[in-house]
């Protein structure tokens, strides 16, 4: 059975939800005065009131005079973000100081990419200020934001309007501010992204170092991606206006549109080239082509309609976004090679993008957080991405010196430690010696037993190789069934039971009827050497002397003293 309510219990909700309403109407209806203040006041909703200005046209005496014939509409909570148009916006807003003492306060608009923002205080030629990116300021001492001072005299309540226009999303996110407090934020925000950008041009050097010298070309694509992403962010944040010459401010919409089109070209080549998109699913490859040449066709931007940009716009950073999250999530679901890394990284450096765009369309709010989370995404996503380039790199890096078969040293590492370790032992006139070892009849014993089991005998071999050294010593296969052990601090004395050891070893490991012999020849460092090759010589017709005198022995080099 339904329970029912009682009547009074519905009439006191009905009560309070029109309470509530008329509550927010009358707040909409007149907006609140903002008290002098000694925090930061973020001005809502409730704090002004909007009248829109389609063609930009109105003067200050036009607006008050709309004020009086109540033209201004009351905001509604999603009032301060306009998202793309082509209209001004102008907003009143007033502020009372109720202390005996004349207040400073900073105005400031939190959205750095705001072209144009004047505060009117008055009627006169002088009671105009302007401030935004695409202004040169008057005083010597450029903002990041538009940010104005203001005086407030004791006891006063003073009335401003506010006129934004710009070609970016439109909003009218506004702060009150001590001075002080200002500036520390200003700074602090400065100190943040100055490490960032940091860590963007140490990690871009970095890369270019490693697309130079391991001939990585992702690596080269990733520099190219994070430079665009580290532009982006300057210009979101309003960082070039601090450093860009006068003549270049007006131009700065469109080079901070550029900025965007580099991100998206070189967002999607790097998605192309990493993924090896091409040949793991080529129609994906064709689209996210596509949505590579219209990110870099955004650099153009002043050749474009703002219908054909709106456009483009909408398909690389709304579409693109959501299309390349889920083929790298394909990619990665299908196990293809580096995708788990990088959906990973692709879709953190794009959530911050995506809610970007939503703020941008006048969706969500331009709150801080939302302002700073494509820069926090942006350093996740590309300690991720370089992380997995790195790995990339220093694994390419061990196969060229290892062997595939043993995990041993190859000739090639030899040829370079070699070389060192016979400089080290000249220079301090330290002993070194060198063992080298061929198995006996090892054609036999493939012909035999099988390729596979040779290679088991190989391994094997390489295991007692290690086992009988020291970690200093560098073990090598040097090709086919010959190994070379480079015994530091070693005297051919000691190198000879060492050998013998390892021959013993290995007879000992054959298994029943299988018998697996090896020759050994060692060398030590003389006088009159002048490179490991020439160890490497003697201990080569060593070896072949213990061949010749029927396998399976150690032989020394001439001229050292027999075994006996
Ligand atoms: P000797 O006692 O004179 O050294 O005779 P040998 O048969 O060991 O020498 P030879 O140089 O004639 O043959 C070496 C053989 O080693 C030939 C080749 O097929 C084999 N071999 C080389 N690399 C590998 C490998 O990686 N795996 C296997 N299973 N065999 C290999
Ligand atoms: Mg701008
Ligand atoms: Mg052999």
């Amino acid at each position: 059975m339904r329970k029912t309510r009682p009547a009074t219990t519905r009439q006191l909700r009905w009560l309070l939800l029109s309470l509530v309403l008329c509550s927010a109407f009358a707040r909409a209806v007149t907006p609140v005065a903002v008290t002098a203040i000694d925090d930061r006041v973020r001005i809502g909703p409730e704090h002004l009131a909007l009248l829109e200005d389609p063609a930009g046209s109105l003067s200050y005496a036009q607006v008050v005079e709309s004020w009086r014939a109540a033209d201004f509409s009351p905001s509604p909570a999603s009032a301060l973000n306009r998202g793309i148009t082509s209209s001004v916006y102008w907003a009143r807003l007033q502020i009372t100081n109720p202390d005996a003492t004349a207040r400073r306060v900073i105005l400031s608009h939190d959205y750095a990419p705001t072209d144009d923002v004047r505060v009117f205080t008055g009627p006169g030629a002088g009671d105009v200020r302007i401030a935004g990116d695409s202004v040169a300021p008057g005083h010597r001492f450029r903002n990041r934001v538009a940010a104005f001072e203001l005086e407030l005299p004791p006891d006063s309540s003073q009335t401003l309007y506010l006129r934004v226009a710009t070609e970016s999303n439109l909003n009218l996110e506004l702060s009150l501010w001590p001075p002080m407090q200002f500036q520390w934020h200003e700074q602090l925000l400065g100190l943040a992204y100055g490490v960032l950008f940091g860590g963007v041009a140490v990690t871009v050097l970095y890369l270019l170092f490693a697309a130079q010298l391991a001939r990585e070309t992702n690596a080269l694509l990733l520099a190219a991606y994070l430079t665009s992403y580290g532009l982006y962010l300057a210009f979101l944040n309003g960082f070039p206006s601090l450093w860009l010459p006068a003549a270049l401010l007006p131009f700065i919409n469109t080079l901070h549109l550029a900025s965007m089109g580099l991100l998206f070209g070189f967002g999607a080549l790097f998605f192309r080239r990493y993924l090896l998109l091409a040949s793991q699913c080529r129609w994906a490859d064709r689209v996210v082509a596509l949505l590579q040449w219209l990110g870099f066709a955004v650099i153009l931007s002043p050749l474009l309609s703002t219908a054909t940009l709106g456009l483009i716009l909408g398909l690389v950073a709304g579409l693109g976004p959501l299309f390349t999250i889920g083929l790298a999530f394909y990619l990665w679901y299908r196990r293809r090679p580096h995708a788990s890394v990088f959906a990973l990284g692709w879709t953190i450096a794009h959530l911050g993008s995506m809610l970007g765009t939503l703020r941008v369309s006048g969706v969500l709010p331009n709150s801080d957080l939302l302002l700073h989370l494509p820069a926090i995404g942006c350093a996740v996503a590309f300690a991720f991405f370089t992380w997995s380039i790195a790995t990339r790199v220093s694994a390419e890096r061990v196969y060229a010196y290892t062997d595939f078969l043993t995990g041993l040293a190859n000739r090639r590492l030899f040829q370079i430690q070699g070389e060192m370790e016979y400089d080290r032992a000249r220079r301090y006139d330290h002993p070194l010696s060198l063992v080298l070892l061929d198995v006996d009849h090892f054609k036999r014993v493939n012909d035999s037993w099988g390729h596979a089991f040779g290679d088991q005998v190989l391994r094997g071999l390489a295991q007692h190789c290690q086992k009988q050294s020291r970690a200093s010593d560098l073990v090598v296969r040097l090709g086919g069934e010959e190994f070379a052990i480079l015994l530091v601090e070693t005297p051919i004395s000691e190198a000879r039971k060492i050998a013998e050891r390892l021959r013993l070893a290995q007879m000992a490991a054959a298994p029943e009827g299988r018998e697996i012999t090896v020759s050994l020849g060692i060398s030590e460092l003389l006088p009159g050497d002048r490179g490991i090759e020439d160890l490497l010589q003697r201990a080569d017709a060593a070896m072949y002397r213990a061949k010749e005198a029927g396998r399976n022995r150690t032989e020394l080099q001439t001229g050292a003293a027999g075994l006996s």
